[in-house]
């Protein structure tokens, strides 16, 4: 009953006459009205506003004439879900105690006390838990406990019945290098571990509504985020501000915390529910081809959000998102309505907890109600009712293929107002993504204020915007859905690994860089190539060399820029990077003060080619040669990248240096001494594609361990190389992440981080 009485408050939509328009952005935004209503509460997924959202959205897709989506009888796939709620009022308050007293009694507060607001200055932190805590603030500086790497900024804190504060983010040590301490979570458990009673985070700017799951939930300790400015008035109150205190934290790299004369009460109510029931939407307009029809397009957005705040207001989330699911409904009321039916199935699926962790769509993969092999492409809208940029459209450099088809669609203008923000997580295509599917993500580019605030109301919503992305998106899925020939792609998992993993090759033969099938991200380009070693003003002969590389870079800019230093390594898809070495130390024989001049002009490695080497390795060690060519080395202030021809001459090399060396191994006969490899300090291996090839799985692990996985990498020319390593991979049951870092990623950073 209560789900009718829903239904008779918030309307039916008619249809109107103009069904076969493209998009009807009148009706798509009364239903983003009717979503975002004070009704629906929010429609945080397992509370009752999410659950009625979902019946309602089953009715309009039945009311359209689309089928049901589950097994040809259910519009929904049913699970459930932990989730976390607020109960009751939060608070925060702060005042000084400058005396140094400790009070007594709970809550008890200063004539000086600075009371916050709920949602304003505060907002309770994602693996919070209940309490009510009173304590002297210590400022914790990045809150990392790592003294491995280098950061420890709880050595020899008292925190026992104390309040921690830390910064957000880690200090710059170059992209991954904290990417586990940086971590919001993280930082919650070090805090709880080191004994604190309750922790503050500072934002970057207004206070965030919690968002994410809750494995890593702490019951008993009051957590929330902070705003910049609330933070600063807590600091002032003993004369301090956030920007000295971040200074300090920079100034001591070792790690920093300062105990204040302030004291702080917290009081929260967050908590969990277990097992709730919710559930995903999934509707179908069948294929008419029966060649393409078993074939799938996969339309969805997800149509939950974050409920009421514990001040009590309703987060509305009328761009995020009930802009996408109103656009996932828009789009399946004209397809069914269309005359023409498409070749292959379509099916929209509306995801309930994305905003709680992206958990509806992990639930759609984990127990697919459709064979995903038969997806051929996943569209994801999230928040596309704001901003008049455009569209922006990830996934797109991932899929070539799909993209060329979409692209064909669309109008020139269109065309010119599509940008292509990195893939990635974010939004609920990532459960599609890792799997290799097809999968992209559309959201309005521009402006999207009071995101996962009480203010992301339906009134803002810019029925243009609407217009303008559900029209990008129609023709894409109908491009897709009627496209002739199959679009099932079997090694699709491989291709994808490949185009998304982060590649580095030496020596690129032509400039300007092909496209493609390959995708370096970090091109080591070797000047001198050409230059016979023996030749007189050879510094002479490489200026002239590099000079010429520089118009050359200067006419394809937009493909390739020559970095300056290797901590500005950019590593973007589109937009490869050339990193300038010199093709052999022979070049510069006897003459180390060139090194010096020529890294001054940007040159930034030296590369030792694996001719030459009977000079520098022999039975028992490194020879002469080798060690003569290691010292003169020595005074180069570049990297070293030196090509051996085994695993004994890459040990051989390791006990010899005395800097950090890219060890470059391109064949390889005694592939069974690979696991007794013994780094020397902190040296990278690299090791082809094809010796990598013929190792077994215990071989490869063993050398991983050996030399650190983060100091280990793999290099392929072209994908050709590459892909038969990555089917190898997923055999061995090894994770994206590990793959990607393999095939480039860990040499980019530890060439951008020597
Ligand atoms: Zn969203």
């Amino acid at each position: 009953m209560r789900h009718l009485l829903l239904i008779a408050s918030i309307g039916t939509l008619a249809v109107p006459a103009n069904a076969q328009s493209l998009i009807d952005e009148v009706h798509a935004k009364r239903c983003i009205e009717s979503l975002a209503s004070d009704s629906l509460q929010g429609r945080r997924s397992g509370l009752p506003g999410g659950e009625k959202a979902a019946a309602w959205i089953a009715e309009q897709f039945q009311s359209f004439g689309l089928k049901p989506g589950i097994g040809d009888t259910s519009y929904f796939q049913n699970f459930s879900i932990t989730t976390a709620v607020e109960s009751g009022p939060m608070v925060l308050s702060a005042w000084s105690n400058s005396v140094g007293a400790r009070r007594a009694v709970p809550l008890q507060c200063g004539a000086d006390t600075i009371i916050f607001q709920y949602s304003k200055d505060f907002a309770s932190f994602a693996y919070g838990g209940a309490g009510r805590v009173q304590g002297k603030l210590v400022f914790v500086g990045y809150g990392i406990d790592a003294p491995e790497k280098g950061r420890n900024d709880y050595a020899d804190v008292d925190l026992k019945g104390k309040i921690a504060i830390a910064l957000r983010g880690a200090p710059d040590r170059g992209e991954g290098f904290w990417a586990g301490e940086g971590w919001h979570g993280i930082k919650l458990a070090t805090a709880h571990a080191a004994g604190a009673s309750g922790y503050l985070h500072i934002g970057d700017g207004k206070a965030m509504q919690r968002t994410v799951g809750v494995e890593n939930y702490r019951k008993d300790f009051p957590a929330f985020w902070v705003s910049r400015q609330a933070c600063d008035r807590i600091f002032h109150l003993v004369g301090l501000t956030f920007d000295s205190l971040l200074a300090r934290s920079e100034a001591h790299p070792e790690g920093y915390h300062l105990e204040l004369p302030i004291e702080v009460s917290m009081e929260s109510h967050a908590g969990v529910i277990e097992n709730a029931p919710t559930r995903n939407v999934l509707a179908c307009v069948p294929g008419a081809d029966p060649e393409l029809a078993h074939e799938i397009v996969l339309i969805g957005a997800h149509m939950d959000h974050l409920g009421i705040n514990a001040a009590g207001q309703v987060l509305h989330g009328a761009d995020d998102n009930a802009s996408g699911t109103a656009m996932v409904m828009e789009l399946a009321r004209n397809l069914v309505a269309d005359p023409i039916p498409p070749r292959r199935s379509v099916y929209f699926c509306t995801f309930a907890a994305e905003d709680l962790g992206l958990m509806g769509s992990e639930e759609f993969v984990a127990h697919p109600p459709i064979p995903l092999d038969s997806v051929v492409t996943m569209i994801d809208m999230d928040m596309v009712g704001l901003g008049d940029q455009g569209v922006d459209l990830g996934g797109w450099p991932n899929f070539p293929e799909i993209a060329e088809i979409w692209s064909a669609a669309l109008s020139d203008s269109q065309k010119a107002r599509i940008s292509h923000s990195k893939p990635g997580g974010g939004s609920d295509h990532a459960s599609f993504e890792v799997l290799g599917i097809p999968a992209f993500f559309v959201a309005s580019a521009g402006d999207h204020p009071n995101y996962h605030q009480p203010e992301d109301e339906a009134q803002y919503i810019r029925p243009e915007t609407l217009a303008e992305v559900g029209d990008v998106v129609y023709r894409g899925l109908r491009a897709v859905a009627d496209y002739p020939a199959p679009l099932a792609n079997l090694n699709r998992l491989t291709d994808y690994l490949w185009q998304n993993s982060e590649t580095a090759m030496l020596g690129a033969p032509d400039l300007p860089m092909r496209t493609g099938d390959d995708h370096p991200d970090l091109i080591l380009y070797e000047a001198g190539k050409t230059i016979d070693p023996s030749s007189r003003n050879r510094l002479r002969r490489l200026l002239v060399e590099i000079e010429q590389m520089d118009s050359t870079l200067a006419l394809s800019k937009n493909q390739i820029a020559r970095v300056d230093s290797f901590k500005n390594i950019p590593t973007g898809r589109l937009n490869p990077a050339l990193a300038l070495g010199i093709a052999s130390p022979k070049l510069v024989e006897n003459e180390p003060e060139i090194y010096r001049t020529l890294a001054k002009l940007g040159v930034l490695f030296v590369h030792v080619p694996v001719d030459g080497r009977e000079s520098y390795f022999g039975v028992r060690g490194m020879k002469k040669g080798g060690r003569d060519l290691l010292a003169q080395l020595d005074a180069a202030p570049q990297q070293v990248i030196w090509d051996v021809g085994s695993f004994k001459q890459a040990q051989q090399l390791m006990d010899a240096a005395t800097r950090p060396l890219v060890v470059r191994i391109i064949s390889a006969s005694d592939k069974n001494t690979a696991k007794s490899i013994k780094p020397n300090g902190n040296d990278f291996l690299l090791v082809s594609a094809r010796v990598a090839g013929q190792l077994s799985q215990e071989q490869f692990e063993s050398l991983a361990q050996a030399i650190g996985w983060m100091n280990f990498g793999i290099e392929a020319a072209n994908g050709e190389e590459a892909k038969p390593l990555l089917d190898l991979w997923l055999e061995w049951g090894y994770k994206q992440g590990r793959m990607v870092n393999l095939m480039g990623g860990n040499l980019i950073r530890f060439l951008a981080n020597p």
